[in-house]
């Protein structure tokens, strides 16, 4: 079987005609997916029978299945997903509240798993943080994807998947005004798969998100940022710096050892030039680490006149891993100094704490039992 969401506007046409079908039914199954939200090729209505039941002994709506469902008092709704190539297959999907996880129930960590975040705002707009490889990697060392590893690239299919099997958490009125390439893995790393899934996101007979609402966050590849800047598609660039100097970046993320900062900046300098499209800087804050006054001075000194927004993320804790959040007063001293250094800083606010919805921590607690009384630490960070 073949993943209908793997096909663009054109395949599908192109497969229509081999099958003595109207062309024009691909819009229709397109306005079918993205618009009203279907399931199953059964309730397609206004396609003949035949054509649906063709379509069903051939392409799958969804290739993934959801393991485990997660929602916090804030909107924030978190999945586990398990792919169609995976270990671990869950029988049902276990729906949980934030009060009452029931973590025995659920699937031991396979290396097909991935997680997607929907994120709501008091306006009525919701955002999707998505995966994009099973794992990553990158191995910075913070972040619990990157303790696991890098399984494997994801398909453009379950990209957009992910999108979908979010856009059906939201109420008839709620709609999608956000997607973040957030989740797992290293989006320029699977640049070829996700073009086609952001191509569908943000047409408008696809999901209909532009462009410009679509951001797209890396480690610092400069290659990939080149290749990105010169498709011209209008997407955000978040460029993960998170350190001034490159004796910290590359003890942070080891990328860094044979890149550098410079080439990340300079890359990203072309990508505003190209596309006029100002970069976000994210920088994690890691207390005692890279959050004192002396990183705070060398950071400004190395965004100065780059037009950039920096957006800083207080650490979550990550279950192994011995670094802590700054207290608010330190992050408040960052701010200070790197305003008066007169850079454009905004703070992430920390969505979905109480179901662990930062970045791999979802799949990690399903891997490690927990401990009575540990903390659930965790949090989605959202650029508001
Ligand atoms: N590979 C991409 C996307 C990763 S996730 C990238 O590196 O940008 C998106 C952001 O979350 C990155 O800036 C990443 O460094 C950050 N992040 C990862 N683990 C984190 C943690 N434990 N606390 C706060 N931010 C984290």
């Amino acid at each position: 079987m073949r993943h209908v969401l793997d096909q663009s506007a054109e395949q599908l046409r192109t497969w229509l005609i081999e099958h003595d079908q109207r062309p024009y039914r691909a819009a229709q199954i397109r306005k079918w997916l993205y618009e009203k939200r279907a399931d199953s090729w059964e309730q397609m209505s206004d396609l003949p029978r035949g054509l649906r039941e063709q379509l069903a002994s051939e392409f799958d709506i969804w290739s993934a299945e959801i393991a485990v469902h997660r929602k916090d008092d804030d909107g924030t709704e978190k999945l586990l997903l398990t792919l169609a190539d995976g270990a671990g297959r869950a029988p049902a999907a276990i729906e949980e509240g934030a009060a009452g996880s029931n973590l025995a129930a659920a699937p031991s960590e396979g290396p097909s798993q991935i997680e997607c975040v929907l994120l709501r705002d008091d306006k009525g707009h919701s955002s999707m943080c998505i995966s994009t490889q099973v794992g990553c990697a990158m191995k910075c060392a913070f972040c619990a994807t990157g303790l696991g590893g890098m399984t494997r690239n994801l398909t453009s299919g379950e990209i957009l998947e992910q999108m979908l099997q979010l856009q059906r958490l939201l109420k008839p009125e709620e709609r999608l005004s956000h997607v973040v390439c957030m989740g797992m893995g290293e989006p320029l790393a699977n640049l070829q798969r996700l073009m086609p899934a952001l191509a569908a996101a943000s047409a408008k007979d696809g999901l209909g998100i532009g462009a410009r609402k679509i951001t797209i966050s890396t480690v610092g590849l400069p290659a990939g940022i080149r290749r990105l800047a010169e498709q011209n598609c209008q997407y955000h660039l978040a460029v993960s710096l998170h350190a001034p100097n490159d004796e910290l970046r590359t003890q942070l993320m080891p990328t860094n050892r044979h890149i550098g900062i410079e080439a990340v900046l300079a890359a990203a300098d072309e990508y505003f030039q190209k596309t006029g499209r100002r970069v976000t800087y994210e920088y994690i804050l890691l207390a005692g680490v890279n959050d004192g006054p002396t990183e705070g001075k060398q950071l400004a000194a190395l965004l100065r006149g780059r037009p950039s927004l920096i957006n800083l993320i207080p650490y979550n804790p990550v279950r192994g891993l011995k670094f802590r959040t700054p207290r608010p007063g330190a992050v408040a001293r960052f701010v200070e100094i790197l305003e008066q250094g007169g850079l454009n800083v905004a703070i992430r606010h920390r969505k979905g704490a109480r179901i662990e919805a930062a970045c791999g921590q979802l799949r990690r607690a399903m891997a490690a039992p927990r401990e009575a009384g540990a903390a659930s630490a965790g949090g989605m960070a959202t650029g508001k």
